[in-house]
């Protein structure tokens, strides 16, 4: 070898050593802001990891405040930001988005782990008759809260067992709080047992389950309500003399609205995937009491 195609040959290696050092560098970096980085698919989600995990997590949602997990669709941008996390907690309830794209993701993915959060819930038929399978909305009930801060606690203790008692103290304090809620929600609906609640979503079945209310849902499996349906939900308002129609901000008010205006009464707002979990589930029991 001559002394020119030496230095070449040294300039190589040199190069190569130089870039995978930089490399190198740059995921330390990425994995070493401390943070474990989590996806979840739903806003309420991501409080209970953040209750939890508290500054060892970085919370991702997959369908942000305002979506509709039952058709959202994700950007490009957040099928290329799961690339680099660690864990999903997927709701695990049947939940279209996660159906339609966890395979998706899991193969973006292989190293991501995917974690069930409601192992251990008891899962409910869907209210509508026309609509098979199972309620997906299980965190509308705080007891299931409870036990998927739970199931994401154990999961976050094996990630990380060496953080295990921070761990365990935020999730005890949270769980505090859930079961203070409950008992606020409790206190608030008393005396209202067998309530009906005329919902244009039928996602509180849990939370009617827990609290002994009645969800009328006005549509089902997504469709809009047809001219009939609209009219015995009329039929039943007026009947129960019932004067508030509920409403979830992912949806159009507009057919509630016209039924508000047949049997004159309202449309009240109330959301299932708010992100701020404990204030917004004791507004929605606020609102249900006022039927
Ligand atoms: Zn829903």
């Amino acid at each position: 070898m001559n002394k020119k195609r030496l230095l070449v040959v040294i300039l190589i290696v040199f190069s190569v050593s130089a870039l995978i050092y930089l490399a190198s560098l740059q995921q330390e970096q990425d994995e070493s802001n401390g943070k474990i980085k989590v996806v979840v698919t739903v806003p309420p989600q991501a409080e209970f990891v953040n209750k939890v995990g508290g500054d060892k997590v970085e919370v991702m949602v997959m369908v942000p405040p305002g979506a509709d997990p039952h058709t959202y669709e994700p950007l490009p941008k957040q099928l290329k930001q799961v690339s680099n996390a660690r864990v999903y907690y997927e709701v695990g309830s049947g939940m279209e988005f996660e159906l339609a794209w966890l395979d998706k993701i899991q193969s973006i993915n292989p190293h991501l782990l995917m974690v069930n959060s409601s192992q251990g819930i008891q899962f409910i038929p869907n209210t509508a008759e026309n609509e098979p399978g199972n309620d997906p909305h299980v965190w509308v009930s705080p007891k299931n809260a409870k036990i998927m801060v739970n199931d994401i606690y154990n999961s976050l203790v094996q990630i990380d067992p060496a953080n295990q008692d921070y761990y365990t103290k935020n999730r005890d304090q949270y769980l505090l709080e859930l079961d203070e809620l409950d008992k606020n929600i409790t206190e608030s609906l008393k005396g209202k047992e067998n309530t009906k609640i005329i919902v244009y979503h039928p996602a509180w079945g849990y939370f009617c389950r827990d609290y002994n209310l009645q969800q009328i849902p006005i549509e089902s499996g997504g469709k809009e309500p047809t001219p009939q349906e609209i009219a015995d939900v009329i039929d039943l308002a007026k009947k129960e003399n019932i004067k508030v129609i509920f409403v979830e901000p992912q949806y159009s008010p507009k057919n509630a609205e016209v039924i508000a205006s047949e049997i004159g009464g309202q449309v009240v707002a109330v959301d299932d995937l708010a992100p701020n979990y404990l204030e917004n589930m004791k507004k929605v029991a606020e609102a249900f009491s006022k039927v």
